[in-house]
């Protein structure tokens, strides 16, 4: 646990949250700045500050868990579907330095959340990054 992390507290259940579900390894809260209505964090009760850091072993169950809340949300909030998203460094948006996924239920009819505009890919540019991202594997 780090000292000054809020998520640190709130997995530990040292500050108060609408939690969703609870385990040996996370907790999963509601979101208090949602993006739609149900919108959930997933929350390691160890910290890593984000996916780089995260212990395999723990990231093996984040999918499971994901999977499990995204369909209690079908089937209790009426939403039709469910972004899975995962912020990792500032530039990517993440704000709370401690991995956290969002589940965040989609509406029929409900706004765009996570959507960009396709840009293009060209071969040049294909083969360099291919080359340059197989290196560091
Ligand atoms: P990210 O931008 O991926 O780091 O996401 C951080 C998320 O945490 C945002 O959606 C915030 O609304 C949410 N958040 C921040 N502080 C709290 C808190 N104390 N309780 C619940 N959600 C929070
Ligand atoms: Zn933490």
């Amino acid at each position: 646990m780090k000292d000054d992390c809020i998520f640190c507290k709130i997995a530990a259940g040292q500050i108060p949250s609408a939690t969703l579900w609870e385990d040996g390894d996370f907790r999963v809260i509601l979101d208090l700045g949602p993006a739609s209505r149900g919108h959930a964090l997933i929350l390691p009760k160890e910290h890593y500050a984000d996916l780089c850091e995260l212990d395999d072993a723990v990231g093996a169950k984040v999918m499971p868990l994901a999977r499990k809340i995204g369909s209690a949300m079908m089937k209790a909030l009426g939403c039709a579907g469910f972004n899975v998203v995962q912020n990792n460094g500032e530039a990517a948006g993440q704000t709370v330095r401690h991995f956290h996924v969002h589940i965040i239920p989609r509406y029929e009819g409900g706004p765009k959340i996570v959507a960009w505009e396709p840009g293009e890919l060209n071969d040049a540019d294909k083969a360099q990054i291919v080359e340059a991202v197989k290196m560091k594997l």
